[in-house]
């Protein structure tokens, strides 16, 4: 029987494990399909305090498991592919990984993360980390005074849109249709912006250069029998067409909000089952930053011994 287990190896899930096992609940952390998290497909991280010259992704995320290790954190390489939340007398819950091995707990924080969602082609995957990016506060900096596009027509890729226009020569907004979704006044700020151009029917073909990103082929539909292919030079190329929060396995227990982002009670990371807490991306449509889920599993880890000693 576990006192705690977390799911999830990124920032939230590593120092809801520092935090706990200084604690004395000698937590088992569940890694996951991505060790490290989402942080693992930038390029540099230069926004986390503590490292002034900037710090490789890798890196990072090891020094973290590491000092989750050194005060006692045991892991788990695995999929949680299944768990069971329902309420029992002896106030446990059961999660199994990869089907076969089953895990008991008094309590748990999950610390899943969110997974950007990208277009599927495969220039996507063949410039992965040496042009395309999900994430333009992460890695905007890196295109400081070039040209970029940023893709989708929400709400974030407005905002991205006009946090690289602030860096950027130039930013092309490649929107699939006629419209942007995005609420009104995200819509004129990038109308207004003489540095974003928005090209409206535009589908991404693919992505071209030699090592890395230098130009996108697009199609430009304009109806159904009028398609012409169009080539832009870019440096960069930003997916912003949403995420998608790791939290299938929980839908039929923990309460989710209609993008599927597990609810928490205020800004804490109690769900609605008593001793089962939600840290990182997977409880946060609004900041996805590594210090703020780091922030969050401190959080869940104190809520959790905190629930632990009330039992
Ligand atoms: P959204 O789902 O709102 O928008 C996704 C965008 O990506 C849409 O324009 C969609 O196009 C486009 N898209 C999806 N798939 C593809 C594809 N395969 N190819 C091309 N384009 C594609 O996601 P967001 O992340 O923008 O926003 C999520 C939520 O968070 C929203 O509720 C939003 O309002 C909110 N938010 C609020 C912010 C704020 O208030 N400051 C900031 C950021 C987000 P289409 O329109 O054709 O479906």
């Amino acid at each position: 029987m576990e006192q705690c287990i977390i799911i999830g190896s990124g920032p939230a899930g590593y120092t809801a494990a520092i935090y706990a096992a200084r604690a004395n609940l000698n937590p088992l952390l569940i890694e996951g399909p991505q060790l490290g998290g989402q942080l693992m497909i930038t390029t540099e991280v230069e926004n986390f305090p503590g490292y002034p010259d900037g710090v490789e992704p890798f890196q990072m995320m090891d020094d973290m498991r590491r000092q989750a290790e050194r005060f006692g954190t045991r892991f788990v390489s695995g999929i949680v592919t299944k768990a069971d939340l329902n309420p029992t007398p002896s106030h446990t819950y059961q999660i199994w990984v990869e089907d076969t091995q089953l895990y008991e707990t008094y309590s748990l924080i999950i610390a899943t993360g969110a997974s950007a969602k990208f277009l599927g082609i495969q220039s996507e995957e063949d410039y992965r980390g040496r042009g395309v990016s999900a994430c333009a506060t992460c890695d905007g900096f890196f295109y400081r005074k070039k040209t970029v596009a940023v893709v989708g027509g929400g709400d974030t890729a407005c905002e991205e849109a006009q946090y690289l226009a602030g860096l950027c020569e130039k930013v092309y907004l490649i929107v699939r249709k006629p419209y942007l979704r995005a609420s009104q006044i995200m819509q004129d700020r990038v109308k207004n912006n003489p540095k974003i151009e928005i090209l409206f029917e535009h589908n991404t073909l693919r992505l071209t250069g030699e090592q890395k990103v230098q130009g996108a082929d697009l199609i430009y539909r304009k109806g159904e029998a009028d398609e012409e292919i169009r080539h832009i030079a870019i440096d960069g190329f930003f997916l912003a067409i949403g995420h998608k929060p790791n939290t299938d396995l929980f839908k039929d227990y923990l309460a989710l909000n209609e993008e599927g982002y597990i609810l928490t009670e205020a800004d804490s990371p109690r769900t609605n089952i008593p001793g089962v807490f939600a840290a990182g991306d997977c409880a946060d449509p609004h900041y996805r930053q590594a210090i703020v889920a780091a922030a969050s599993g401190c959080k869940a880890a104190i809520e959790a011994d905190r629930y632990l000693k009330s039992l």
